[in-house]
């Protein structure tokens, strides 16, 4: 049954001025001025055991750099977060803090407002990077050549760690400006294009070579040819480099399977988002938007297309209750006027040219005899959602063929295996980061590409031992 006729003006909307864009993308965490940091650093209680720390994936000694700022040393401060985190920038713009460090804070527990961490750890970074005060220099040659594969917070936390230790180190990135998700996969009102930028370049001044365009294929026959790219394959690294690093990441977004979703007006979340970024934001999207899903991509590109001036439902074939988003990102959803529609499942995308509608099914809840509870769709609930654009954000896929044919490499469900030192079943291969973990935060690729990069130096002592 339909629900309100199919329309039939332009679907898509005009591309709004740099002014509107500039004003529907400012900052959801706008950076703060000396005083504001000092002021907000004063109220820290400087806990010993401080639970922020056990929280931060990174470990950063949190009320030592908060300390520093109070006592206007931002310098200092940047140096206490960069020594353990050298994405440290982007960890505390684009991080969930309010579930992290900010989540454990003790003011929570006296009903007070936390202390506003990760806005603290931008202040001081920003003043490092902005006036390029570099803290780490190139160790001591060691005559070892590494290999990273991928240019996002693990392959540049790897890179930066093995640099310090002496390697020399080369990343391979297969888009056209490096930074992986910071530069193409948050949303840009967390973390802009010239934001990622700066930060490459500053964490790459300490002597490692990025090479953009570049696509490392498992074999000869993956090089279907992309214009403006070069393609490596993985044996020619192999023989080239000593180490090599996998921070590659996740695949494709998934699609459902359903009639329709190859129409052009059909996305994956992932390469919507992608594109976006890309182009500075200047896309054109849809009058009527549906995202499928409830994860925190899913709120990020219904916020965005919202942006864009688009009216946005957000279907999701659960509860409320099971939705993945954090808390935060939903109600910034329904800040950014976001139609939430629970218990729903897409069916079917109408169209025959363009994108004209969404059919869904409406589900209920029902309880199982063993007390469990299953999702099932009510018979005859079908409706349509009149839409120009559709996106699913329904996960990613792994990129699986790539890693089956790396020689050695073991997977546990599409995930990369590695030991504690972050070595795969190959003993010169190490992997960190989203291919590692299935898609976490950036602060856990950060962590894991450090880590892995201190593996890789245990390694390379070893063999020579031996
Ligand atoms: Fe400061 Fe909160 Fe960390 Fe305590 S838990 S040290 S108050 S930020």
């Amino acid at each position: 049954m339909l629900e309100t006729p199919l329309h039939e003006s332009d679907p898509m909307l005009p591309i709004p001025d740099d002014a509107t864009l500039a004003a529907q993308f400012q900052k959801v965490k706008p950076l703060m001025t000396e005083n504001e940091a000092v002021i907000e650093a004063s109220r820290c209680l400087f806990c010993h055991d401080a639970p922020c720390i056990q929280a931060c994936p990174s470990s950063i000694d949190i009320p030592m750099f908060i300390r520093q700022i109070m006592s206007r040393n931002p310098k200092g401060s940047a140096k206490t977060i960069f020594t353990q985190n050298i994405l440290g920038k982007s960890c505390g713009e684009v991080c969930p803090t309010q579930v992290l460090c900010e989540g454990s804070c003790v003011y929570l527990d006296l009903n007070e407002k936390p202390i506003d961490i990760g806005r603290l750890q931008a202040y001081a970074t920003n003043v490092a990077i902005e006036n390029n005060i570099r803290f780490f220099h190139k160790g001591p040659a060691t005559g070892k050549k590494v290999a990273v594969i991928g240019s996002g917070p693990a392959g540049l936390a790897c890179a930066h760690e093995l640099t310090r230790l002496g390697h020399e180190v080369v990343v391979f990135e297969a888009s056209a400006y490096a930074g992986g998700l910071n530069r193409y996969g948050v949303a840009p009102y967390k973390f802009t294009n010239s934001d990622a930028d700066k930060e490459v370049a500053y964490v790459s001044q300490i002597g490692f070579r990025i090479q953009t365009n570049v696509r490392i294929v498992a074999t000869q026959d993956d090089s279907a040819p992309e214009s403006g790219k070069t393609y490596m394959t993985f044996s020619q690294l192999e023989q080239q480099f000593d180490a090599i690093f996998l921070g590659v990441g996740l695949g494709q977004s998934r699609k459902p399977g359903i009639p329709g979703e190859n129409l052009p007006q059909v996305y994956g979340a992932a390469e919507f988002i992608y594109q976006l970024r890309q182009e500075a934001q200047k896309i054109a999207v849809g009058r009527r938007v549906v995202v499928v899903g409830a994860g925190n991509t899913a709120i990020d590109a219904a916020v965005e297309s919202s942006k864009l001036g688009a009216e946005v439902t957000l279907v999701y074939r659960r509860t409320p209750e099971d939705q993945s988003a954090y808390d935060f990102e939903v109600e910034h959803a329904k800040h950014a006027q976001v139609r939430l529609m629970y218990l729903t499942s897409p069916i079917q995308i109408v169209g025959t040219q363009n994108v004209e509608g969404l059919m869904c099914i409406r589900n209920e809840v029902k309880a199982q005899a063993n007390g469990k509870s299953e999702i099932t769709p009510i018979e005859g609930s079908e409706f349509l959602i009149p839409c120009d654009m559709v996106i699913f954000a329904t996960g990613q896929e792994k990129q699986t063929r790539f890693f089956d044919a790396l020689p050695g490499v073991t997977l546990d469900s599409g995930k990369v295996k590695v030991n504690a030192d972050f070595q795969t079943s190959n003993p010169k291969i190490f992997a960190g980061g989203d291919c590692v973990n299935g898609g976490k935060e950036v602060v856990n690729a950060v962590a894991h590409g450090r880590d892995a990069a201190r593996g890789i130096h245990r390694m390379f002592i070893n063999t020579t031992a031996n």
